[in-house]
């Protein structure tokens, strides 16, 4: 697929990942990898510095998958409300999850001090913006939620809103202090240069087609080779495909765009999240706010650019933009959209990622909801600190059976031709 309409901005902006080749012949490492995104880089950076034999597997490039295409905003927890979270999977396991995510951002940006990862990194905060009364309402509850664990997350007026937005269309903002954002393919690429020079062995082009358990060791194929290992790590997530093609069936999957304006103006710029907060709004629909090193908008939704849901969706961009910073065309009315890409997000039932013990020394932490960014970090260093410790105590969620979802297609095509007819109609008066 055209790279412009996979991994758009991202890609172009991007400093380079390490030179990586395919793997060839055969070999033995102690953990096998198979997915380089931040959930396999990360278990792969936390193993080789502890000196266990790593191998990583990519089918594609490093990034290829949700980390090279998604908005960039480093949250602190899931999608869910925190009370949600503990119905869903019990006190214990919940409120765990919910401290351990909390403080996802912390590890992420002090990896990227640690190893000097230029990924644009801001840790201002972002904004979740009330765009309706009852988004607001929803707000109060999320803040009242997360007070009561301490998280420093607080409702902003809709004047205080206004200013840090640099829109007046909307009625209150959530202010998470502990969250940020960054570039995402560029903070992936970061993070294989550190797991190389930590001493981890990483291949591209290197698609896994089988894993097979022999003689309590495991043999995993690749197109070209065959490696044996004690262990092995999947994080394949939403981009599964070879040997995986069948865990995309446990998901629920659905795309997200995002187009991006030229560099704006210096004023302008200054007067949209000028404090460098990313945010999105409470829309069932939702839509994403951000501005990139360069000082480009980029906005986001549901739906894929590719075929005819480009000028539906790029249309509805350009009216988003207009109505929520219209100082934009009000100050230069030929402005442009420079990029637009889309990637595809995996969804459990229950909002909650899921950890799969699939046999002995095979386990994944995978399917994010659309938050990866801290949790995969934050994943992959528990799944390394499982196997070098020999415990699954320090996963903070149950584990989870591989069921098949009989409706999840027909799901994820509901909700975008629901998004594709919304963004039809959407900010048109
Ligand atoms: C459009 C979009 C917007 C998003 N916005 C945000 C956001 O703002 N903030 C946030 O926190 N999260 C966001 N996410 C989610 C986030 O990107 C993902 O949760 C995250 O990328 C998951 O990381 P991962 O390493 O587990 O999986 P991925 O990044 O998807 O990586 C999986 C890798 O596995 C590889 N693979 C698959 N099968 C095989 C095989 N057989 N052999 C070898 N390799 C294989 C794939 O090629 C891929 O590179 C967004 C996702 C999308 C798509």
């Amino acid at each position: 697929m055209n790279n412009n309409i996979t991994h758009g901005l991202w890609a172009d902006t991007a400093p380079a990942a390490p030179s990586l080749s395919s793997f060839e012949g055969e070999r033995e490492a102690d953990i096998v990898i198979i997915g380089g995104g931040y959930t396999g880089l990360s278990a792969a950076l936390h193993l080789a510095e502890q000196g266990t034999d790593i191998v990583l597997l990519e089918a594609e490039h490093i990034g290829f998958g949700g980390a090279g295409r998604n908005v960039g905003l480093v949250n602190a927890g899931l999608w869910l409300m925190p009370d949600d979270v503990v119905k869903i999977i019990g006190k214990e396991y919940g409120e765990r999850v919910i401290e351990e995510l909390g403080k996802s951002p912390d590890l992420v940006f002090d990896l990227i001090e640690k190893h000097g990862i230029e990924c644009e990194a801001m840790r201002k905060g972002t904004l979740h913006c009330a765009d309706s009364p009852g988004g607001l309402k929803a707000l109060r509850q999320r803040e009242e939620q997360w007070q009561k664990r301490g998280a420093p997350v607080r409702l902003l007026s809709k004047e205080e809103s206004e200013s840090k937005i640099g829109s007046k269309k909307f009625h209150g903002a959530l202010l998470d202090l502990r969250a940020g954002t960054l570039q995402p393919l560029a903070y992936a690429h970061g993070l294989a240069h550190a797991a190389k020079t930590a001493g981890a062995d990483l291949f591209v082009k290197s698609p896994v087609i089988k894993v097979e358990q022999k003689d309590k060791k495991w043999k995993i194929t690749t197109l070209s080779g065959i490696i044996t290992a004690k262990a092995v790590i999947q994080a394949c997530q939403g981009y599964a495909s070879h040997g995986f093609k069948d865990n995309m069936k446990t998901l629920i999957p659905f795309n997200f765009f995002q187009f991006a304006t030229k560099p704006l103006p210096e004023e302008i710029r200054r007067s949209i999240l000028p404090e460098g907060h990313g945010a999105w709004d409470t829309n069932l629909i939702l839509s994403s706010y951000r501005i990139d090193a360069a000082g480009r908008l980029v906005v986001g939704s549901v739906g894929s650019v590719d075929k005819f849901g480009h000028g539906l969706h790029k249309n509805w961009a350009k009216r988003t933009i207009n109505k929520v910073f219209p100082q934009i065309n009000d100050a230069q009315p030929d402005y442009e959209i420079e990029y637009g890409w889309f990637g595809r997000i995996a969804m459990t039932q229950n909002h909650v990622p899921r950890f799969h013990v699939y046999a002995d020394n095979n386990i994944s932490v995978t399917s994010f909801n659309g938050r990866g960014i801290g949790p995969g970090t934050l994943f992959g260093k528990l799944m390394a600190e499982y196997f070098l410790n020999d415990s699954n105590d320090n996963i903070p969620l149950p584990v989870s059976n591989q069921k098949n979802i009989i409706t999840r297609g027909v799901r994820g095509i509901a909700y975008e031709a629901g998004a594709r007819a919304y963004h039809f109609i959407q900010r048109r008066v």
